[in-house]
C-alpha cells in the first residue's frame, strides 16, 4: 500500500508523530503546512522532498520548496489531485477550510483538529454527506470508538470516552485557583501541544471531545459518557444492548490512531511499543467531577443547546487558554470566562459557515473584555 499525504500542522506534536508514521510506512508527503517554525519546515523539506509547503503566518523565508500562504494555501494543497489523504493537525479553527476543501475533492480527511468539528460540525457534516470524501478520526478516543462501532451502531447503548483526569485529578477544588501554567502543562500520560495540554488539565478537552463524538458518531449527548481512567490504557469503550462491553487498549502513543486513519480499513505493522498487560498492575475508573471541572459540565449544556453555542464555547476557551498561558488570568477563570461569554451571546446565523465564523470572531473579541472585568 502506498498513499500520498498532505500534512497540515506538520511542525506540531501530531505532525511530528505523523512524519514518523510516514517514514515507517514509506508513504509520500506531497505537501505540508507550518505556522512559525521555519527551521523545522526546512528539515521536513530536506527529508521528505514535498512539492509544496504552506505557511499560515506571514513569515517570508526560503525553505527550498515553493511556499503558499494562509487559508488559500491550505485549501489548494487539500484539493491537489495527487493527494489521497489530508491529515489536519493545525492548531485552532483554521482547520475547517482545508477539511471542507478536501471533502469537496472527494478525499479522506484524517482529522486530529477537533476544534474544526466542535465549531463547524453541522457545516462539515453537510459537506461530508454531499461529497465522496470521508472523515477518519485521529483523536485517540474517537479512533477507538470508530474501530469499536464497526457497523454495529444500532446495537450500541452508550459510548464511553476515557479521560486521564489530567494533572489535577487529585488536587482539592479550592487549590485549583492557584495553579500556574507550568503545573498545568505537566500531563500525566500524554505528551501534546501546549493548548490541548491545558485543555486536558481543565477537562475541557473532554468537553470538546463529547461534541466531536456527537458529530462523528451521530449519538445523542446523553449517550456519550466520560469516564476517568488515569492509566490511559483504555481509550474508548462501547456498551452494547445485550450487556457486553467492548474496549480498545494500547499504550498511549498517537502514532497508533494516526497510522490507522492513514491505512484504514487495513492494518499494517508499526514500530510502536505493543501493549503488555503484565506491565500494567491495574486499570481503574472514576466518575468525572463536574463541580471541580465545570468546563466539562458546560460542554454538555452547550451541546444540548446546539446552535452557535459550541462555536462560542470553543473560541472563548481557546482565547482564555492563551490568556492563562500568558498568566493574564487564573486557571479557574478559564471556564468562568467561557460561561460569561456564552451568557452575552447576541445570536448568530448558525446555519451558515459565515454565521459561525462571525460567532467565532465575536467570542474571541469578548474574552478580553470579560477577562478585564474578572481581574478588577
Ligand atoms: P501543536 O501546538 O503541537 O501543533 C500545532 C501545529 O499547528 C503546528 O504545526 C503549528 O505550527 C501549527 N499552528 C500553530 N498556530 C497556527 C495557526 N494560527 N494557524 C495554522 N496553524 C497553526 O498542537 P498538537 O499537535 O498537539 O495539536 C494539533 C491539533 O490536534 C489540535 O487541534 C489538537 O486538539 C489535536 N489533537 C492533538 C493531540 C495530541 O496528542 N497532541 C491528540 C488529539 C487531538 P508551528 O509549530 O510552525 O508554529
Ligand atoms: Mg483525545
Amino acid at each position: 500500500m502506498s498513499k500520498k499525504i498532505a500534512l497540515l500542522g506538520a511542525t506540531g506534536s501530531i505532525g511530528t508523530s505523523t512524519l514518523d508514521v510516514l517514514r515507517n510506512l514509506g508513504f509520500e508527503l506531497v505537501a505540508f503546512s507550518f505556522h512559525s517554525n521555519v527551521n523545522r519546515a526546512k528539515e521536513i523539506v530536506k527529508e521528505f522532498h514535498p512539492r509544496f509547503a504552506v505557511c499560515t503566518s506571514n513569515k517570508k523565508s526560503d525553505i527550498g520548496v515553493p511556499i503558499l500562504y494562509g487559508r488559500d494555501g491550505l485549501e489548494f494543497v487539500a484539493s491537489l489531485e495527487d493527494v489521497d489523504i489530508v491529515l489536519v493537525s493545525t492548531a485552532g479553527t483554521i482547520g475547517v477550510f482545508p477539511t471542507l476543501a478536501a471533502l469537496k475533492s472527494g478525499k479522506r480527511v484524517a482529522l486530529a483538529n477537533k476544534e474544526t468539528l466542535v465549531s463547524f460540525g453541522p457545516i462539515v457534516k453537510k459537506t461530508l454527506e454531499k461529497s465522496q470524501g470521508e472523515i477518519i478520526p485521529v483523536d485517540s478516543e474517537h479512533s477507538a470508538i470508530f474501530q469499536l462501532l464497526d457497523g454495529r451502531k444500532d446495537e450500541v447503548e452508550n459510548i464511553y470516552l476515557t479521560a486521564s483526569g489530567g494533572p489535577f485529578r487529585q488536587t482539592p477544588k479550592d487549590e485549583l485557583k492557584n495553579v500556574k501554567p507550568r503545573d498545568a502543562l505537566k500531563h500525566p500520560t500524554w505528551s501534546m501541544g501546549r493548548k490541548i495540554t491545558i485543555d486536558s488539565a481543565t477537562m475541557i478537552n473532554k468537553g470538546l471531545e463529547i461534541i466531536e463524538a456527537y458529530y462523528l458518531f451521530d449519538m445523542p449527548p446523553e449517550r456519550i459518557k466520560v469516564i476517568v481512567h488515569p492509566q490511559s490504557i483504555i481509550h474508548g469503550m462501547v456498551e452494547l444492548r445485550d450487556g457486553a462491553w467492548l474496549a480498545h487498549l494500547s499504550f498511549p502513543d498517537m502514532r497508533i490512531p494516526i497510522q490507522y486513519a492513514l491505512t484504514y480499513p487495513e492494518r499494517l505493522p508499526s514500530p510502536v511499543r505493543t501493549f503488555n498487560p503484565f506491565e500494567v498492575s491495574e486499570l481503574t475508573f472514576e466518575k468525572p467531577d463536574m463541580e471541580k471541572f465545570p468546563g466539562l459540565k458546560l460542554a454538555y449544556e452547550v451541546l444540548k443547546e446546539g446552535r452557535e453555542l459550541p462555536t462560542i464555547f470553543n473560541a472563548a476557551n481557546e482565547e482564555a487558554v492563551y490568556l492563562f498561558l500568558d498568566e493574564k488570568v487564573g486557571f479557574t477563570d478559564i471556564p468562568e470566562i467561557i460561561h460569561r461569554v456564552i451568557e452575552l451571546n447576541p445570536g448568530f446565523d448558525h446555519n451558515s459557515l459565515e454565521g459561525l465564523l462571525e460567532a467565532d470572531r465575536w467570542a474571541r473579541g469578548k474574552v478580553k473584555e470579560v477577562a478585564r472585568k474578572l481581574n478588577k
